[in-house]
């Protein structure tokens, strides 16, 4: 799951720019290779002309990303989906939405906005190259980012996941069968199809003297095999997870342990219940969690010495979670704190909040697998 993460370079439209950290790197490379290109093709320009005329087309093939993806934004919130954020990284950008639309016509004009944008542009671009020549700076430069968009539009839409095309496409199937996660798998077994074409094409371009173009071609679809990979992987523990909330799989059962026991007796107590979490009560108060990966964490040599209330995570450190927490959300807090256990709190009327249950990660993972294998008897939608 990519986080809006990277430098952050201003907002548009309220939505946050950010840079990946290949972003240099790329940007760098790209122009790099758009100088010797026009190195070689106008070799009268001065090497000031070749590299000034690069690094602005670099900057516009950027520019461009950026349009194509606030496309995609722009349509997203005409439907009341909240853009999160925008990056642009390796092989373009990612405009991050906070939910999957909710209807196949949705899905299917938030996509085309992308690459009929990218279009759009080449179209502007083509334009260009009629009023300038080639032989000047402006034609030159026009010329590359119109043959770039319109590279980045037919690219796009090939038909699988996750590029536009995919999206597309899962939204026609989805619109026709009525299935989001039967879509959704079709799109993305139609990506990973592409995926290995492309490899395989690139692989043997390589082998016969297209080394470059080969490589590259191999190597987006290398990229695209993972990413419609996870992108499927997501979408089926989304499913899985639907409609669940933190009360479906807590255990109503908390176990307690004493403060004042040493971590000797509570490893005792561990080993005879099988229980490898606890609540810490002292005077009948709440005042920690103690678990086998905290107890763990003190040498063996000083169990004897030491309290449960001395080694135990403290009750402000502890994580919380409500009876009405969606699991998906709960399972993805559990995940990056890297915790294994989080109690659940009801906050009761009178205003005392009161522990209810706990949930583990286990229990998730248990609900997840049992799941998965009633197969589509299980679904929600
Ligand atoms: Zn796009």
């Amino acid at each position: 799951m990519i986080r809006g993460s990277g430098l952050r370079i201003g907002r548009i439209l309220g939505i946050p720019i950010y840079l990946h950290s290949t972003w240099v790197f790329i940007f760098a490379a790209i122009t790099y290779i758009i100088a010797s290109e026009f190195r070689q093709e106008h070799p009268l320009w001065t090497d000031t002309q070749h590299w000034a005329v690069g690094l602005l087309t670099s900057l516009l093939f950027f520019a461009s990303v950026l349009f194509h993806e606030l496309s995609h934004s722009v349509v997203a919130q005409h439907y009341k989906i909240r853009v999160v954020s925008i990056t642009l990284f390796l092989f373009g950008g990612l405009a991050r939405i906070e939910r999957e639309p909710s209807k196949a016509i949705q899905e299917f004009n938030i996509a085309i906005a992308g690459p009929l944008a990218s279009g759009l542009l080449a179209g502007g671009f083509l334009a260009l190259t009629l009023l300038f020549p080639f032989s000047q700076t402006v034609g030159a430069l026009a010329t590359w980012l119109c043959r770039t968009n319109a590279a980045l539009a037919v690219f796009n839409l090939l038909p699988g996941f996750p590029l536009d095309g995919g999206r597309i496409f899962r939204a026609i199937v989805w619109g026709v069968t009525k299935n989001f996660e039967k879509a959704t798998r079709v799109a993305g077994a139609s990506g990973k199809l592409i995926a290995y074409a492309m490899i395989l094409l690139g692989a043997w371009g390589a082998f016969h003297g297209f080394v470059q173009d080969g490589l590259w071609t191999a190597f987006i679809g290398w990229f695209i095999l993972n990413a419609a990979q996870e992108s499927v992987a997501q979408v089926a523990i989304r499913e899985t997870l639907a409609g669940l909330s933190a009360a479906d799989v807590m255990s109503k059962e908390v176990p307690t342990a004493p403060g004042h026991i040493t971590l000797e007796e509570y490893s005792t107590e561990v080993l005879r219940t099988g229980r490898r979490c606890h609540l810490v009560v002292s005077d009948d108060r709440l005042v920690g969690m103690m678990n086998i990966h905290t107890l763990n964490s003190v040498p063996r040599g000083e169990w004897a010495h030491n309290s449960v209330q001395a080694a135990m995570i403290q009750r402000d450190k502890i994580l919380w979670t409500s009876p009405d927490e969606p699991l998906l959300k709960l399972l993805e807090r559990l995940l990056s704190a890297d915790v294994n256990q989080m109690p659940v709190v009801s906050g009761s009327g009178d205003g005392a909040p009161q522990i209810v249950g706990i949930v583990t990660r286990d229990s998730i993972l248990r609900v997840m697998q049992t799941r998965s294998e009633l197969g589509p008897l299980a679904a929600t939608k």
